[in-house]
Order: C-alpha cells, then structure tokens, then sequence
C-alpha cells in the first residue's frame, strides 16, 4: 500500500474558483509467477477455498494501490485531480510438490488457478471503470484552502471509494463460486489415469 500526497498552491490563486474535479483510476494486471515448492498439506494449511483441487493449487493476490491527490493551479483556479492506480502484487500460483508425478493434473491445476486469476483481473477492470465514473460524478471539492482541501480528498479516497472498490471486486464471489463447481468430478474426467499417482503422493 503506498500513498502520495502532491499539494500545489500559490497566492495567485482565487479560493472560490474552483475546476470540475478530474479522476484518473487505473488497473494493471499483475505478473503471475508459479512457485510449486510447498506440500500439498502445506497448501492446505494456508489455502482459502475447500474441496481437493485447492489442496493441490492456491492463488495468493495482494491488491496494491498508490493515491495521488493534486491541487494543481492555473488560470487562477483550482483543479484538484484525483489519481488512483491498482494493481495486484505478488500474484502468486501455488502448485502443489505432488503435482511433479502428473504432467496432466499440473496442467489442470494451473490452469484452473489462473481461471481464479482471470476472474478477479476482470472484476478489478470493472471496478476501476466503474469507480472512476461514480468518484467523477459525487466527489464533492471541499472549499478549505491549501492542504486542508488535499487532506480532505484523500481522506475522502480511503474512507469511501477504497472500501467501495473492495464492495465492487466481492461482487465476483459468485464466479469463482462457479468456477469450483464439481471441480473434482472434471479433474478427473481430464486426467483419471494419473489422479490416483498424485491422490497417492498426497497421502
Ligand atoms: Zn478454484
């Protein structure tokens, strides 16, 4: 979590003149490494989600995001413009050491795990979009001068649309609900002659 924090002010500036608010919020996808390192007990110990397949695989995502609050001035007004860019790092997929004895399984846990990836770097665009267009139309520029109005936005930032950001993204629970339907069943529909050597490594 890292935040900025730019004031810019001079004396030539007129209080009341104040320019509609500009917001930037942007989302860059995060690099996606592979670590197979861990057991599968391991895993499970620090897995989030239940059922076989994540005992063998687990995403960990560590959204990020920088906030840049700028009063900037010109043509004696005040434009504040509001800068909020996320990302997500590490982002880290977990394979499971088990997965070594099964080229097939370690390609349908990968996979599946980058499913999870997928669906949370959709929702994230989503939200940013969405963010984005929903601080443009109700941010309200406090009237304080000088840093007080820069402190207010940013309080403004962490307080509502942050936690309103985080409110859009739990809104995709469902897909990676969907996503892990009958994952068992399908796993071994895919590689039913090596699920058992890996089942027996696990053990
Ligand atoms: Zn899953």
């Amino acid at each position: 979590m890292v935040a900025f924090l730019v004031v810019c002010w001079t004396d030539a500036v007129a209080a009341d003149c104040v320019s509609p608010i500009q917001v930037h919020v942007s989302f860059a996808p995060g690099t996606v490494t592979v670590d197979a390192g861990k057991s599968s007990r391991k895993l499970e110990q620090i897995g989030i989600r239940s059922g076989a397949i994540h005992q063998l695989g687990v995403t960990r995502a560590t959204p990020q995001h920088t906030v840049r609050i700028q009063i900037d001035e010109r043509e004696r007004c005040v434009r504040p413009v509001v800068t909020l860019q996320l990302t997500v790092r590490p982002l880290q997929v977990e394979l499971a050491r088990e997965l070594e004895q099964s080229v097939c399984l370690r390609k349908y846990v990968l996979d599946h795990e980058l499913q999870h990836v997928a669906i949370y770097n959709a929702a994230m665009t989503r939200a940013a979009v969405q963010v984005e267009r929903e601080m443009r139309a109700q941010i309200i520029v406090p009237l304080e001068r000088d840093g007080a109005r820069a402190e207010r936005l940013q309080a403004e930032v962490y307080e509502r649309w942050l936690p309103r950001l985080e409110a859009l993204v739990a809104q995709s629970a469902r897909e990676h609900e969907a996503l892990d339907v009958d994952q068992e069943a399908r796993a071994h529909r895919a590689c039913s002659s090596e699920i058992a050597l890996v089942m027996k490594a696990v053990r």
